[in-house]
């Protein structure tokens, strides 16, 4: 294995938040999007892609096969930190002459029919407004392997070789999550953990849950010259990891802005990942 992915980045994003359907929780997201007033309690960032996940991990780490979970939703298996930085060094997926991006995928038969259908739905979602095209695995070397482990976790980039993707069963298969978890595999960090995200927002690790503080911590990344967006289905909700109900991350100089809420990729996710891989002849 080449020593760049020997020094990858993992991202792990565990979910099992039982018993609500998709369907229910994209209805309820879109009442809410149509409310004038928005309010920011707790309650209102349930359904949110960010929030699925960060309840899903709750529990995470504490079984000794678990793989060091950070970040949220990030496990690493070395020291570094900095993730969407080895998009410089290798991680990215190749580009295929054709100028498209060809993600190779295998999604277990763990999945019934309906969830594989979530699954695939978002993978194709990728291919409507950008390059990468998930197409199923035939012979290529390197892939994603889709499967239901205990969570939602991803790596971050490619590492080389199969790369497990955890969707697990009642509670990560939901749109926003696949993209979230793909977005971490294509190369992408939190929003929160920007390199300008002092500009944006102010975090308070006195309400952070100890001994979770390394969740906002801020990595060096490359930001493709898109703005910092609270919107993006990376960025995590304002109670992320609070452990007293109060605010860990406040949008400023406007707290009341909503953040985190998204519950699918949002227009800056979509150039992002444009301009990272130079679809349409964008370049970083
Ligand atoms: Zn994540």
């Amino acid at each position: 294995m080449a020593p760049v992915f020997m020094l990858t980045i993992f991202i792990t994003v565990f979910c099992s938040v039982q018993g609500r359907s998709f369907q229910k929780t994209s209805f309820q997201m879109h009442q809410k999007d149509m409310e004038i007033e928005q309010s920011n309690r707790i309650e209102d960032d349930d359904f949110s892609a960010t929030t699925l996940i960060e309840k899903a991990n709750r529990n995470l780490g504490q079984r000794l096969k678990e793989p060091l979970v950070m970040f949220g939703d990030i496990a690493i298996h070395t020291g570094f930190r900095n993730a969407d930085p080895c998009t410089a060094r290798g991680c990215k997926w190749p580009k295929s002459s054709d100028g498209n991006v060809y993600v190779p995928y295998v999604i277990s038969n763990q999945y019934s029919a309906r969830e594989r259908s979530v699954i695939e739905n978002a993978l194709q979602s990728f291919a409507r407004s950008t390059c990468i095209r998930f197409v199923r695995r035939t012979n290529q070397q390197d892939f994603v392997n889709i499967r239901s482990l205990s969570g939602c976790f991803s790596f971050i980039g490619r590492r080389g070789n199969g790369q497990d993707v955890s969707l697990q069963r009642n509670g990560c298969v939901f749109t926003g999550i696949v993209q979230h978890e793909l977005l971490h595999a294509l190369g992408f960090n939190h929003e929160q953990t920007r390199s300008d995200r002092d500009n944006h927002v102010q975090i308070l690790l006195q309400n952070v849950i100890r001994g979770m503080e390394h969740n906002f911590a801020k990595i060096n990344t490359i930001n493709l010259g898109t703005p910092y967006d609270y919107n993006s289905i990376m960025h995590y909700g304002r109670f992320a990891f609070s452990r007293n109900g109060q605010p860990t991350i406040l949008p400023i100089p406007d707290n009341n802005a909503v953040i985190g809420r998204a519950t699918q990729m949002s227009s800056t996710d979509i150039l992002r990942i444009n301009r990272l891989y130079s679809c349409m002849g964008l370049q970083e």
